[in-house]
């Protein structure tokens, strides 16, 4: 017996073929008059997406009509019942080709997780769920869950709040992470933490960002960075293995955080092709050209038949010339992009026009060189502790304010010269997408005291936001460390698709907006008295601050 939907019918000259598809595939079902004329009779109503039951008897196909496409290819169904479960509509677009209006998808999105490649994905994500929890537990992690009813994190982006009924005036935050309870946790001696959690940020959306998504989230005691990085290691190991059978190659390398940028220009470099920056600091020290010993600017040289055109190569001496055609290695047909500016921002702007000239290029495509990985996995390490805000004129936390100092910078840190602390935090890159970071974290009241101290928050405000933290600090808290990965992000790279959103069963659109219930959504006067809220009037479109870190 086979149930599915009609994925398609042909009608040979009164003989027709329907091809029934459940989850698993396609499956050929033929109708012969001379066989089952009233069967036949049935067969002919039949319309794309009606939804049938069919019993018989599996057949080899006739020679020659075999489809090799099909892993079911080689046989058919020959009917000798059929029952009608439901009939089907004219269908809003059509199931087999790639419709391009993403708000109709979105709005019969059932529909669209009926094609193929989305029921595929979902299955793919299935999987390194399951080989991430089968991983964890042979590990001794127990998955606890956190309260989706919770006080505000700070983790970086705008919270989604929810208003109490009971406490009215009050506010529960929908948890952005679940930081500071898996941190509790470890307080609390669990020691060995793992939950596929659910977290929730408002903030605007792009392609790999959602207002709510998954996170693998990771806590232990007593661990360090290196015992945190093996068993990342092999956890994406058995992910791969499990999601896709890929095997990956372990260990990652690791590369500090000022050697990525300095390299690469990004804290989440795309290692599969080269284009590395080179510091070209020394060579022009002393250079007349002024742009490269003050002003910004981005300058180029082209060098086409052997000569170097460029409008600032006359600026340039002989030995000026000879450094750089020996430490760039300029070849025949190059180009050279040059810029001049504070390190962070000469190597971000190079970042970005790197990643730029690899797309234009196709340097992960037609134009891949031979040998570049296909899933290149590493490290970031040893990223500052605090960035500045100059819009706050205040010190942030660049991971989150419960990071560690790295010990050997824990003298700058007591020094307050915040600029130069490296804290003992780690992100996993891979292909250029960051997929999780985490820290060790501070365990001991004082140190988280000065912490927040150093980024301007006020006594009153540390007790009321993180007084149960710093209470549980002091009744016996052991030193741990953690790590979180966006699960759709790495179920995205594993599906090779573009956007979280194609690995999601029910995401929002672009607009945080879920088109097929029409959420969100006015409610009912009743609920909003109950809640003591009264609306103030449309609010102005509004900009969400800038995203997490
Ligand atoms: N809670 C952090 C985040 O969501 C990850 C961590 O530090 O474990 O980015």
């Amino acid at each position: 017996m086979l149930a599915g939907w009609v994925n398609g019918t042909r009608d040979h000259g009164g003989v027709i073929f329907i091809d029934v598809r459940d989850r698993e595939g396609l499956t050929q079902v033929v109708f012969r008059p001379e066989e089952n004329a009233e069967l036949a009779k049935q067969a002919h109503t039949l319309r794309g997406e009606d939804v049938i039951q069919v019993s018989g008897r599996v057949a080899a196909r006739l020679p020659g009509t075999e489809n090799p496409n099909l892993p079911t290819g080689d046989i058919e169904i020959i009917p000798n019942e059929l029952r009608i479960l439901n009939r089907a509509d004219p269908l809003p677009f059509p199931l087999d080709t790639e419709p391009q209006n993403e708000d109709l998808r979105m709005t019969h999105r059932y529909l669209d997780l009926r094609r193929r490649r989305f029921a595929c994905n979902l299955w793919i994500r299935h999987r390194a769920a399951k080989a991430t929890r089968d991983y964890l537990d042979s590990q001794g992690f127990v998955e606890v869950e956190t309260p989706i009813l919770s006080k505000s994190t700070p983790e970086g982006a705008r919270d989604f709040l929810v208003p109490s009924r009971i406490m009215p005036g009050k506010f529960y935050a929908l948890p952005q992470a679940p930081q500071q309870y898996k941190q509790l946790l470890m307080v609390a001696g669990v020691e060995k933490y793992f939950q596929i959690a659910k977290c929730f940020r408002d903030e605007d959306l792009r392609a790999d960002r959602q207002p709510e998504f998954t996170q693998i989230d990771i806590e232990a005691s007593f661990v360090t960075p290196d015992d945190i990085f093996a068993l990342t290691e092999r956890m994406l190991a058995a992910i791969f293995k499990a999601a896709r059978n890929i095997e990956i190659k372990t260990p990652f390398d690791r590369l500090t955080y000022r050697e990525a940028l300095e390299r690469y220009g990004s804290d989440k470099p795309d290692r599969r092709f080269t284009m590395e920056l080179v510091d070209l600091g020394e060579t022009f020290r002393e250079s007349s050209f002024k742009v490269f010993r003050g002003a910004k600017g981005l300058a180029f040289i082209k060098i086409e038949n052997s000569e170097w055109k460029s409008p600032i190569v006359k600026f340039f001496n002989d030995a000026e010339k000879t450094t750089l055609q020996s430490k760039l290695n300029i070849q025949e047909g190059d180009c050279v992009f040059f810029t001049a500016d504070k390190w962070e921002i000469a190597c971000e702007v190079l970042g970005r026009l790197r990643l730029r000239i690899a797309e234009m290029q196709d340097l992960h495509g037609r134009a891949r060189s031979p040998g570049a990985p296909d899933w290149d996995f590493l490290w970031v390490i040893d990223f500052p502790l605090f960035e500045w805000s100059a819009d706050e004129n205040k010190w942030n936390a660049m991971h989150h304010p419960f990071t560690r100092p790295k010990a050997e910078d824990m003298l700058l840190f007591e020094e307050e010269k915040f600029s130069e602390v490296r804290a003992e935090a780690y992100d996993v890159v891979l292909n250029g997408v960051e997929i999780g970071g985490g820290s060790m974290r501070i365990y001991e009241p004082e140190l988280q005291d000065k912490m927040f101290e150093a980024l301007s928050i006020k006594p009153n405000d540390r007790e009321s936001q993180f007084g149960h933290l710093l209470r549980a600090f002091r009744l016996g808290a052991p030193p741990h460390g953690g790590i979180a990965f966006g699960l759709d992000r790495l179920v995205m790279l594993i599906c090779g698709e573009q956007s979280i959103r194609d690995v999601m069963a029910f995401p929002k659109n672009n607009r945080a907006m879920d088109l097929m219930t029409q959420s969100p959504a006015e409610v009912d006067p009743k609920q909003l008295r109950e809640l003591r809220i009264r609306l103030a009037g449309a609010a102005p479109e509004s900009r969400a601050p800038s995203g997490p870190k």
